[in-house]
């Protein structure tokens, strides 16, 4: 008779004592709990989430840079879709550049990745509480300890909180630590079963009546499905119905498909010099606005960060007294703003511009640019090519880099 083996991912008695809690096993989440446990000894940590990470579909794109996620993680190949050689940038006008880099990029299968993660940190000793809510956060005493309650009324406390509940976040609100999110823009993205996929190659389209102030994507997905999706500017958020321009894009370029499933998803596009952690309380990814402002990838960011974190949590255990945890939390603080803060903070600030790029721009640039053969079509040619006539579009492109 085969034993049935308990899951690793139900804590038995929520009542407890940690030393740790994470909050959210998105990426950062996942990550941040990678670094805290391993088999030889840790401390105590729960990682939470008010679903299991991987069994709800996942909006998102699923598209990473490579450089930034081998960056972050050493990936397992069977988390890797396909590898991407290729963006073509559309035009409003329809005229289309192909762009190739040496560094290529990865569309990857986030649930599958999710799940790998997840049962490595419970393997590795982090008790998994999913499917639980978490409703709140709240200091007591005055070592920095956290109560943290539970949807259910029960609770548990922690020396450390790490929160990666993601861009809607708003635990600790009321402490001295970022709670908001910063520019949130909407976006809705669709599974679609269509004949013709490119599976090395992502499609961007720009123009303000295809997207205001964002872009629509097409990404493989598998070889018969893409992932086709709209972001908008926070902007133009009350004026576009981003729902009803996805289902406008759709009709346009594949009237022949058929939607599997589609959803909406918030991404918070900004970035500012903020607190990120205080006495006990760490916020990590979304939560702490580390999505790249202009492309919106926050995967690899929030991998990093959270990793960040989970190093910044076993400091403050360390930590002993108040001044040394508060250097801690500058610590973490100017180690992101050094990684990636300071770039995003740049990036937000040239954001603006790009959203004011008029559509003739793009298409005059993508005219110019159409006589360059491919191979040549460095970032640089495209710069030597457009910078007399475009100075906005390539003040604007310069930043996306
Ligand atoms: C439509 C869309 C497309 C995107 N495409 C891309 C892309 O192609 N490439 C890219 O790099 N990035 C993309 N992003 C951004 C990327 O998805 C996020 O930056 C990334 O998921 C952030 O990871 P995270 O762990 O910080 O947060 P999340 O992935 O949001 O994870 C947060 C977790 O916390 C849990 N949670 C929330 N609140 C609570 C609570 N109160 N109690 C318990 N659990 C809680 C949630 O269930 C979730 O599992 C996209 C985003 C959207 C919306």
């Amino acid at each position: 008779m085969q034993v049935q083996r308990p899951s690793i991912y139900i804590v038995s008695t929520m009542n407890g004592a940690f030393d740790i809690v994470i909050i959210g096993a998105g990426p950062a989440g996942l990550a941040a709990a990678r670094q805290l446990v391993s088999p030889s000894g840790s401390p105590r940590v729960l990682l939470v989430d008010k679903s299991t990470p991987w069994k709800h579909p996942i909006p998102c794109a699923e598209g990473v840079f490579c450089p930034q996620f081998h960056q972050a993680i050493d990936p397992k190949e069977s988390w890797i879709r396909f590898t991407i050689d290729r963006a073509v940038f559309h035009s409003p006008n329809h005229s289309s550049l192909v762009y190739q880099d040496i560094n290529k990029g990865y569309i990857i299968d986030r649930a599958r990745m999710q799940k790998d993660l997840a049962d490595e940190c419970g393997h590795n000793g982090a008790e998994c509480a999913f499917e639980r809510q978490v409703t709140q956060v709240e200091k007591f005493g005055d070592d920095g300890t956290r109560r943290v309650t539970f949807g259910d009324g029960e609770c548990v406390s922690a020396r450390v909180v790490i929160d990666c509940s993601g861009p809607l976040s708003s635990l600790g609100r009321g402490e001295p630590i970022h709670c908001k999110p910063m520019d949130l823009e909407v976006a809705y993205l669709a599974h679609i079963r269509t004949s013709s996929v490119d599976t090395d190659t992502v499609h961007i389209h720009a123009g303000k009546d295809i997207a205001p102030g964002g872009y629509a994507w097409t990404f493989p997905r598998t070889r018969r499905s893409a992932n086709v999706g709209i972001i908008v500017g926070s902007p133009f958020r009350a004026k576009a119905n981003v729902r009803r321009l996805l289902e406008c894009f759709l009709k346009e370029h594949f009237p022949d498909s058929s939607v599997e499933q589609a959803f909406a998803g918030t991404i918070p596009c900004s970035y500012g010099r903020k607190t990120l952690a205080t006495y006990g309380l760490i916020k990590a990814g979304d939560a702490a606005s580390t999505v790249n402002p202009i492309s919106r990838a926050g995967i690899s960011e929030a991998m990093l960060s959270g990793s960040m974190a989970g190093t910044c949590a076993l400091a403050m255990l360390g930590a002993g007294t108040k001044k040394k945890m508060a250097a801690v939390c500058k610590e973490y603080e100017k180690a992101w703003y050094e990684k990636r803060g300071k770039r995003h903070a740049r990036l937000a600030k040239v954001k603006n511009s790009l959203a004011k790029v008029p559509d003739s721009d793009y298409n005059r640039a993508a005219e110019s640019l159409s006589t360059v053969p491919r191979k040549q079509l460095t970032m640089s040619r495209i710069f030597s090519v457009s910078l007399a006539r475009f100075p906005r579009l390539v003040w604007a492109l310069r930043h996306m880099m």
